[in-house]
């Protein structure tokens, strides 16, 4: 990473009781337009590292840095300063929208609490900002029960983007909608990526949405880091079975998903006691002896990425011939597929508008806002 980073996280260790939620996590995120998507599965740590960038948690080991400044330091006005500069896009919607307020004043409130707007110029704004986000400014009106799911989640983009971040942490921002009201939100998070120049840490337990918005994907298991890299590369052949076992479950990969899908058995282990070893070895297909003992430390495995795996280079390898098998037939175009540079040759931001898909219920016209 050639520029200073938007947030920098260096050995993150996060504590809840007897299990370390997160086990020395290190992360660079650049500044905007840029995305960093955090997959795994639930227990992962991937929530808790976005709430512990954001302070909703707290870090017991490591620092966490944003723009330089180390976020647990922060106090008074630099602290105001960094809880505008960073947002975040709760899963449900409704975590972030009062049931009794009108969507209108719900955007207006985070504008004056951060002495934005007040009053009429407020309400005027939250009104534009439902224009940005897709829906009819006339909806300022309503409660949050009058919308669709779909509707209530752009909302809630509408507020984080009010007072005008440089960081946003989307912790499963689709998972609670619908397949189509989904698809359109993507698309609606990667234009405004590119309108903002806004940095994503995108957390999800779903490969599937990450090439279209985040140049770079650190997957987690249990705590740790299993794999890091350039999206592209990491979904066209992954140096990690725990990856190559994600990647295979999700087939509108389209390009990405010649490999034959990998079943993995079980759950993750308890996390009050962690397998010796590898922590991924009592579910993983090409676990030997040494895995049962020694720890893999997460290691260089080519450019620009890092594996935590005693047989990274052997997984590399056997993907190499799934390619020519399928003809050498190049991957999706995806953020960071070419290398590890801070910016894709793609943008997300091209993917064309739409809000089809998004309608509230009952509704039958195609409107502007769906
Ligand atoms: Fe599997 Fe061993 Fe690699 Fe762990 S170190 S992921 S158990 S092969």
């Amino acid at each position: 990473m050639t520029t200073e980073p938007l947030l920098d996280i260096a050995d993150l260790v996060v504590r809840f009781g007897p299990v370390r939620a997160v086990d020395g996590v290190s992360l660079q995120l650049p500044p905007g337009p840029y995305g960093l998507a955090l997959v795994g599965e639930s227990g992962s740590g991937k929530t808790t590292i976005g709430r512990a960038a954001l302070r909703l948690v707290n870090a017991v080991g490591g620092t966490i840095r944003f723009e330089g400044k180390i976020v647990t330091k922060l106090r008074g006005r630099a602290l105001k300063d960094y809880r505008r500069a960073a947002q975040i896009v709760f899963q449900d919607p409704d975590n972030s929208l009062d049931p009794r307020m009108r969507v209108g004043a719900s955007v207006a409130e985070a504008l004056a609490a951060h002495r934005i707007a007040t009053g009429r110029q407020a309400r005027e704004r939250a009104g534009a900002l439902l224009a940005e986000v897709g829906l009819d400014p006339a909806f300022v009106v309503r409660y949050p029960h009058q919308l669709s799911g779909g509707q209530r989640q752009r909302v809630a983009i509408a507020r984080a983007l009010s007072v005008q971040p440089r960081l946003v942490v989307l912790d499963e921002p689709t998972s609670a909608l619908d397949v189509r009201a989904q698809a359109a939100i993507l698309r609606l998070i990667g234009e405004l990526r590119t309108q903002r120049s806004l940095s994503y840490l995108l957390i999800t337990h779903n490969f599937g949405i990450v090439s279209e918005l985040c140049e770079q994907t650190a997957v987690l298991y249990l705590g740790r880091i299993a794999e890091s890299g350039p999206t592209g590369v990491l979904l066209d052949r992954p140096a990690h079975p725990y990856t190559r076992a994600l990647r295979s479950a999700v087939p509108e990969l389209g390009a990405h998903s010649r490999a034959a899908r990998v079943i993995l058995p079980g759950e993750p282990p308890d996390a009050t006691k962690p397998p010796p070893g590898c922590v991924f070895h009592p579910r993983c297909p090409l676990a030997i002896d040494r895995c049962r003992t020694e720890v893999p430390v997460l290691r260089p495995v080519g450019a620009g990425r890092m594996a935590a795996c005693h047989r990274a280079e052997e997984v590399l390898a056997e993907a190499a011939p799934a390619k020519a098998a399928a003809g050498g037939a190049a991957p999706a175009a995806a953020p960071g597929a070419e290398a590890a540079g801070p910016m894709p040759s793609a943008s997300p931001g091209s993917v064309p508008a739409s809000t089809a898909g998004d309608n509230p219920p009952g509704s039958t016209a195609a409107a502007p806002q769906a």
